[in-house]
């Protein structure tokens, strides 16, 4: 009821207009419930093509209706990912048979979006997954969802993140659920506070959330997490971040 009910969704916003969006989970069906409006070109950063992080690109209206410039940004040849997805018998319609224009980037160094910098790096997900950096005027914050924290990796994260004031990091598992669930691609509190502190970050936001767990026990999660590391929050909607 408060930290569920949507996929991962992250809009990037100037005043009341969507520059871009990171991750197309269900929470991109709710912008409007927010008050804003989508700018006539929108890139959609993507961290993988998991179902729970591309099903708003197919209940999305103006996908169908060719009202903006969706360009889906991604790893590993997004426009094969996105149209084998999103076609039937799996939905009633071929992303493929959207009008133009839709079109489909891979990952190619960093991009600017007005005056934010979006950059990707690898993170550890079951078929391969990416996190984003992204530079704002005044600060800069990292999405970091969908990792599987590992000795190898955290490296390669930490270096990637660097200097982030913000840090928005998976925390699925309870720190007693790690064991049973080694491989599935996501971390603990634990794990998230862990990188916060080797950072330096000054914000820690949790998300993936368990589907599963109740509000009540991600608030206690969130607890846990603030002994470890004080400026923790759980990422719920409408969350606003600025940069
Ligand atoms: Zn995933």
């Amino acid at each position: 009821m408060r930290y569920g009910g949507s996929t991962t969704c992250i809009a990037i916003v100037e005043g009341f207009a969507i520059r871009a969006f990171i991750d197309a989970g269900t929470g991109l069906m709710a912008f409007r419930s927010f008050g804003l409006e989508l700018a006539g070109a929108i890139p959609v950063f993507l961290t993988h093509y998991h179902w729970d992080h591309i099903q708003g690109v197919s209940m999305l209206g103006e996908v169908w209706a060719g009202a903006c410039l969706f360009t889906f940004i991604g790893p590993n040849d997004p426009e094969q990912m996105l149209t084998g997805a999103i076609r039937p018998p799996w939905f009633p319609v071929a992303l493929q048979d959207a009008p133009e224009p839709v079109a489909f980037e891979g990952i190619d160094g960093p991009t600017t979006v007005g005056s934010i910098t979006v950059t990707a790096f690898p993170v550890q997900h079951p078929q391969g997954a990416v996190g984003y950096r992204i530079d704002g005027p005044n600060r800069s914050l990292a999405i970091v969802t969908d990792h599987e924290s590992s000795p190898d990796y955290d490296d390669v994260v930490a270096e990637a993140i660097d200097g982030v004031e913000v840090l928005v990091h998976d925390a699925q598992y309870l720190p007693e659920e790690a064991a049973s669930h080694v491989g599935w691609g996501h971390s603990t509190w634990e794990n998230a506070t862990a990188m916060a502190v080797r950072m330096g970050a000054d914000e820690l936001i949790l998300t993936s959330h368990d589907p599963t767990r109740s509000d009540t026990a991600v608030d206690d999660m969130i607890q846990a997490a603030r002994s470890a590391f004080l400026n923790t929050v759980g990422a719920e909607p409408g969350l606003e971040i600025a940069l």
